[in-house]
């Protein structure tokens, strides 16, 4: 199939999630199209078009837009609430950002569990080969374990250079790729128990396109998947929970200067000059807490850590996003509705992560100025997940390689689909469902690259 409006397989969304998929799918000589409505690879890694901050990260915390390093929220109180949170629907997506921690999801419940050995755990090898993860597994610092790493295009891991969403399809290369940058999907057009094909918009003409394909795959994040789908009139009202379950985890995050011993020793452990920043767990966190310090690259006179404390966060029925009719613009599905009913967590959970935080930082300290421990609205630990849930027909979405129930032909990749309680950072995972997913479209009888075990580095 060479018509380049009708592909084998319709990705939406250039993504990590996006990319790998496009990148397995073509190598098995599918004729894929990546749409994504927001990066651009024009000048190196990929970046977002557009730099107003509510279509680069779109949440919005005490009146203001946050952006990745959460430094235009107010120096407020310890804890600031989650009653004034508003989270807009972006353009861009969180691949650009990653820092590049691997770790696996954090599985709780016995769903979560059967989820992660069927979805998960059968592929996080091979997604380490494909990221290039490198170090980890060294000894422990403190109490704080060094964790395997991959990072953004360009820059040097230990072993050689670490990738991304846009370097992974530049890597592969492949005539059977073709990516609309600058396209937003509007609409999947649907008959019975197929879809169809996909309309869209050329971003920087405005004019309307409309695309077929054998399989469509929604790689667009867990709160622009729902949308789509629910403008696509696949809702809630068709029997599955499309938009519910929405959760992302509480955070609380101090950054400190290095001075004590116990910094200077931690910061030596992970720091490399010129190198992308590296990150250690804290292995005796108290459960429910995922206790990481991050070391960025920075001036050595001056060098700091980052100790980012996440907590549990459950994905409740009743919290949703709903983005029917909510369209104005046609452009992305800004507007849809964010509904937090239920706390994803108790307050009194949320007081102990705050608490401990506080405790290591009064070992490590002392805080930077403006960055003493404080908990996070939530959306800012940007980490949603849950609204496009794997799990049987009437609880779930879709099966456990993502393809949509009562729909032979419409796959969800990425946190959309975790169904259970997550603390961790979920990239390592979105890739590892992202293999699983593309395997089973191309070739369900095959299995991993890699056995378990054998990755390049060991993964927590
Ligand atoms: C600041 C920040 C730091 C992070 N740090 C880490 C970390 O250290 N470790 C970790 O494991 N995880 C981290 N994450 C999370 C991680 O980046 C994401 O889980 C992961 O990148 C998600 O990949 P994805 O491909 O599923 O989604 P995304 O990267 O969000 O990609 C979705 C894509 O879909 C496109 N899109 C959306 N709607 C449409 C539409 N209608 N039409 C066309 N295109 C559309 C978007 O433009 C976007 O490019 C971080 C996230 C953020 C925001």
């Amino acid at each position: 199939m060479t018509d380049p409006l009708a592909a084998d397989a319709l990705v939406i969304g250039g993504g990590l999630s996006g990319t790998l998929v496009a990148t397995i799918l073509a190598g098995k000589g599918l004729y894929t199209i990546i749409l994504d409505s927001g990066i651009s690879r024009s000048d190196g890694p990929g970046r977002h078009l557009s730099r107003d901050p509510r279509l680069r990260f779109g949440t919005e915390a005490h009146g203001q837009w946050v952006g990745a390093a959460l430094s235009a929220l107010p120096q407020g109180p310890d804890n600031l609430g989650h009653g004034q949170i508003r989270v807009g629907l972006t353009r861009g997506g969180a691949s650009v950002l990653w820092t590049g921690i691997l770790h696996h999801l954090d599985t709780p419940t016995e769903e979560a569990r059967s989820f992660a050995r069927t979805s998960l755990e059968p592929w996080y090898d091979q997604a380490g080969v494909l990221l290039r993860a490198g170090g980890g597994g060294g000894p422990s610092v403190g109490g704080f374990q060094p964790l395997a790493m991959a990072g953004m295009a360009g820059a040097a891991l230990d072993g050689g250079t670490v990738t991304d969403p846009l370097s992974l399809l530049s890597d592969q290369g492949s005539p059977r790729i073709s990516c609309l940058w600058s396209h937003v999907a509007t609409r999947l057009r649907c008959r019975s128990s197929r879809v169809l094909g996909v309309e869209a918009i050329d971003l920087s003409t405005g004019q309307k396109v409309s695309l077929s394909a054998e399989h469509v795959i929604l790689a667009n994040d867990p709160l622009r998947g729902p949308a789509l789908l629910q403008a696509s009139g696949i809702g809630r009202e068709a029997g599955f929970p499309v938009g519910a379950y929405l959760a992302d985890h509480p955070l609380a995050i101090a950054r400190v200067a290095v001075q004590t011993d116990r910094a200077r020793e931690l910061h030596a452990a992970l720091w490399r000059p010129g190198r992308i920043p590296r990150a250690a767990r804290l292995s005796d966190a108290p459960e429910g807490i995922h206790a990481l310090a991050l070391v960025p690259p920075g001036p050595a006179e001056a060098p700091t850590l980052h100790l980012y404390w996440y907590l549990t966060g459950h994905p409740w029925e009743d919290n949703t996003v709903d983005a029917s009719g909510a369209d104005p613009e046609g452009l992305g599905l800004f507007q849809a509705r964010v509904s937090l009913r239920r706390p994803v967590a108790e307050a009194t959970a949320e007081e102990a992560l705050l608490a401990h935080l506080k405790e290591t930082v009064e070992t490590l300290g002392p805080p930077l100025p403006g960055w003493r421990p404080r908990l996070y609205p939530l959306g800012t630990a940007a980490h949603p997940f849950g609204t496009l849930r794997a799990g049987a027909p009437g609880s779930g979405v879709t099966d456990p390689e993502g393809r949509v129930h009562g729909f032979d032909n419409l796959w969800v990749l990425g946190t959309a689909r975790f169904p259970g309680p997550n603390a961790a950072n979920p990239m390592f995972a979105v890739a590892s469902a992202a293999l699983g997913s593309a395997t089973a479209l191309a070739d369900p009888s095959s299995r991993p690259l890699t056995a378990p075990g054998s990755g390049p580095a060991s993964y927590p």
